[in-house]
């Protein structure tokens, strides 16, 4: 079979791209390895209304499990900074749904695709890219000019292509979490809880959904004294006000890469979303940011496939783009990281007292300057924020 685009993996970047591509009269296949698109979902389905709006992506209502007013934050005592109001409205969705939503909507596009069909490996042959896929009616061979590889946070298309595509193991989050019934919280809100001992490096949330919420960690296992499924069964424990009554009714996992990656493109190949390693390195998601590198992907793919020029020059457009948009912001993240990494419980403490719903806001859109200007005041944070917030 022949085809102008191969798009490995059906997840939200995969389908975006594939939808993009189409609408531009790209001749496309999207490959999923899975029986469904959607499930089992390795996400805890938070997404900022903004974020979605500014891509243009509107989710079908069936998608959207609750709309949320904000998020609430929780030091290691407990004490909370709630934050909410213009900006802070998202939704939790149903991933299941909103996936399925997104590979109707490229194959109205015209789009094709593929689903429990695996890409087993794949092969540069004249300019073009040949690749083995196992499916329903066997193996079969797809020579496409462009392969995208939206194949999720263990991408092989990155590897095969001869990108270095991974990061150090220890630098992945691991995470874990729980669908829960009958969970009792304010469903208005996300809730993050913070700690060394609560989860080491990383936080716990509580996403409420229509009638369950998903209640999740992610942790850095090298900081880690325990496995990430047993820091989250003891925060259970330990909060009978809100867990007394429920149980889980799934329970999934998966690595979150908040390392940030580079090496997106090769000849006749790009990676988009956890492919590329996308996420946002602060809080670990990565469902908008897959969209946006689908989005451009798709734009730099149909241009490129127009002018038959294929080549990784031509494609590191698309990388420019992405740095564009991503590279300063994503650099503050990481400094702000690596300065909360070194927190001690004490530290959380005595941020949850400085620093407002507002100011925390700020922190996520990458604003660092005037928290700088606070934490610098405080003797005992001072050497840290020299050492990681001060250039
Ligand atoms: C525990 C956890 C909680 C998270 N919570 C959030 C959150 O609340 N909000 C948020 O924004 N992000 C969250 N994330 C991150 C988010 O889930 C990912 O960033 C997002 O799914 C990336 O989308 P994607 O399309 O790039 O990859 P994926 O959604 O992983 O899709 C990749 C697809 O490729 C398919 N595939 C892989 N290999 C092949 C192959 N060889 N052949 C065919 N198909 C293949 C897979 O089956 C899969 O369907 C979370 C992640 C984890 C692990």
């Amino acid at each position: 079979m022949k085809v102008d685009c191969l798009v490995v993996g059906a997840g939200p970047a995969g389908s975006v791209t594939a939808g993009d591509l189409a609408r531009r009269g790209v001749e496309t296949l999207v490959v999923e390895k899975k029986a469904e698109i959607g499930p089992p979902k390795r996400c805890a389905e938070g997404v900022s209304q903004r974020s979605l709006e500014a891509l243009g992506i509107n989710p079908h209502p069936h998608s959207i499990a609750r709309t949320i007013t904000g998020a609430a934050l929780y030091a290691p005592s407990g004490k909370q900074v709630v934050m909410e109001g213009q900006g802070m409205e998202g939704y939790v969705l149903e991933r299941k749904i909103f996936e399925k939503h997104l590979a109707s909507q490229a194959i109205q596009a015209g789009a094709r695709y593929m689903v429990k069909t695996q890409v087993l490996d794949m092969q540069r042959v004249n300019g073009a890219w040949e690749a083995q896929i196992r499916g329903l009616e066997g193996t079969e061979t797809v020579t496409a000019d462009l392969v995208i590889g939206a194949d999720g946070v263990e991408s092989k298309v990155g590897r095969w292509a001869g990108l270095k595509s991974l990061n150090r193991l220890t630098d992945y989050h691991s995470g874990f979490q729980y669908e829960m019934a009958n969970v009792s919280v304010n469903e208005s809100y996300i809730h993050l809880f913070f700690g060394r001992e609560v989860a080491p490096l990383g936080y716990v949330w509580v996403f409420p959904k229509a009638f369950s919420a998903n209640v999740g960690l992610g942790i850095l296992e090298r900081e880690a004294r325990m496995r990430s499924h047993q820091y989250l069964k003891r925060f259970i424990a330990n909060h009978p006000e809100m867990f007394a009554r429920a149980s889980p009714i799934e329970v999934n996992g998966g690595g979150i890469p908040v390392n940030h990656f580079t090496d997106m493109v090769a000849d006749g190949v790009m990676l988009v979303g956890d492919a590329a390693q996308l996420v946002n390195p602060i809080h670990g998601g990565g469902i908008v940011r897959a969209m946006h590198s689908a989005q451009m992907a798709a734009e730099v793919g149909a241009s490129a496939l127009r002018e038959g020029d294929l080549s990784r020059d031509r494609l590191l457009s698309y990388r420019r783009q992405w740095d564009q948009v991503y590279e300063d912001k994503t650099a503050q993240l990481l400094k702000l990281r690596f300065f909360l990494e070194k927190l001690e419980d004490k530290d959380f403490e005595l941020l949850a007292d400085i620093l407002d719903g507002a100011d925390i806001f700020e922190l996520t859109q990458a604003r660092l300057s005037f928290f700088i200007k606070k934490v610098l005041k405080r003797p005992s944070l001072l050497g840290l924020a020299k050492k990681y917030l001060t250039d």
